[in-house]
């Protein structure tokens, strides 16, 4: 620990909430304009996303709770007569010019990849279109890389201006899809689906109940602003280290402890209780391969845990019991699933001991974001004891957003 740096004074902090959707709207149409020369037909949009709860458990048919955020992704866009695709965005300098019918992943490269993977993942939609040129300025909010899902808002307000501009009749499950099959098959970049079915299907003051067996969803009630509670976004700024390869050793630990159980997936290892759940583990003779089991269908509690709480009253009502499942999340990816990182845990710690309800790590982990449920209007307080905490431990100054669960992809203007 670095003790030089004085906890005397609260560091400062900043906490950004997203600025208004309408004059960020207003900005993407002006930015068309100044780079394109003409008026856009339109701008739509769509939001990044955090996950409240349900952890590493997408790839065992579980379930995850995420909601959208208030950063969102702007797409202002028009059609051409033309059959160019050209694509911009105002926080890369890399432009897309390119012949629409003929897209091939191989013949983008870099951001605009997200863009024109959804046009390619629709093309067999609008094969009756008469030209399908298009210009697209993007305008994004939510910062790259922290976890927060710019990939999916990107693609998932390019599938909007794209479905409006081609007017496709796609239901919002197929621009799900297209946006998933742009980030996979096009993009070349993985992603379970959970991103772009909270980008698309999210609803103002709901969380997103989604199974990963089948990709059902259903909104649930998560007001936090009128119970006067917030959620503190915190981007560690921790690197990414050896992600890939440690995601792949989960999944693949999680597929032995399936076998060992004699199950297909471990959303069906259920356990009445602890001492059965403790029983049922011990038929895994490998102890890393028993912790990881332990931490997905434990999960897989939580999220059902958590669902229940909400469906018997307000979050207000149960707070104190989401928070722990929250603290209990968190610490079984620390322990059990070993994702966590110094920054996260330190982040986390920091959150709990300035009074959060609980507070987690979200996304996949080994760096990335954390969450912590708090009173709104204690939201600084534990930024500034997060940040005093880094400051200590000699880290980077982490960056924070407030965040009330928001609308899902739509048209803006
Ligand atoms: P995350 O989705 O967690 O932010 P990813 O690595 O999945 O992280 O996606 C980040 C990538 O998405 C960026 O490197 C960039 O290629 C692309 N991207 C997202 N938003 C924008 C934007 N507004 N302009 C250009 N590229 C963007
Ligand atoms: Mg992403």
């Amino acid at each position: 620990m670095n003790s030089a740096a004085s906890p005397a004074s609260p560091a400062t902090v900043e906490l950004s909430a997203a600025p208004g959707r309408s004059e960020a709207a207003e900005r993407a149409a002006q930015l068309f304009e100044e780079s394109f020369g003409y008026e856009p037909d339109g701008v739509w949009s769509a939001p990044g996303r955090v996950n409240i709860i349900g952890e590493h458990v997408d790839y065992q048919d579980g379930f995850c709770l995420p909601m959208a955020i208030s950063h969102r992704c702007f797409a202002a866009a028009a059609r051409t007569p033309t059959d160019r695709l050209r694509v911009r965005s105002a926080q890369d300098e890399t432009v897309l010019d390119i012949d629409a019918r003929t897209l091939t992943p191989e013949a983008v490269t870099g951001w605009p990849a997200y863009v024109a993977g959804v046009l390619w993942a629709l093309r067999s939609r609008i094969s009756g279109a008469s030209t399908r040129g298009m210009d697209i300025m993007i305008d994004g909010q939510v910062p790259l890389g922290a976890g927060l899902s710019s990939s999916a808002a990107l693609e998932c307000a390019s599938a909007e201006a794209i479905e409006a501009l081609l007017t496709l009749s796609t239901e919002p499950l197929d621009r799900v899809r297209a946006a998933i099959t742009a980030e996979t098959d096009f993009a070349g970049a993985s992603t379970g689906g959970l991103d772009q079915s909270a980008s698309v299907l999210s609803r103002e003051g709901h969380a997103l109940f989604l199974d990963c067996r089948d990709f059902s969803t259903r909104p649930v009630p998560w007001d936090l602003a009128s119970q006067g509670l917030a959620l503190l976004i915190t981007d560690t700024r921790a690197e990414h280290s050896h992600v890939d390869g440690e995601y792949t050793a989960r999944r693949a630990d999680s597929e032995r402890a399936a076998e060992a159980l004699g199950v297909p997936t471990l959303r069906d290892a259920e356990a009445a209780d602890p001492a059965a759940l403790q029983t049922l583990l011990s038929r895994i003779g490998d102890e890393v391969v028993r912790r990881r089991a332990h931490h997905v269908i434990t999960e897989i509690q939580r999220v059902k845990d958590f669902d229940a709480l909400l469906a018997a009253g307000s979050v207000r009502e149960h707070v104190a019991e989401l928070g722990a499942l929250l603290n209990a999340s968190h610490d079984s990816l620390r322990e059990d699933y070993e994702v966590t990182v110094p920054h996260l845990d330190v982040a986390v710690d920091a959150a709990r001991a300035a009074g959060a309800h609980g507070a987690r790590m979200t996304g996949g982990g080994f760096g990335g974001s954390t969450i912590a449920l708090v009173e709104a209007d204690q939201a600084e307080q534990v930024a500034s004891a997060i940040s005093t905490a880094f400051a200590e431990q000699g880290f980077e100054a982490p960056v924070f957003f407030l965040a009330l669960p928001s609308e899902g992809a739509g048209q803006d203007r």
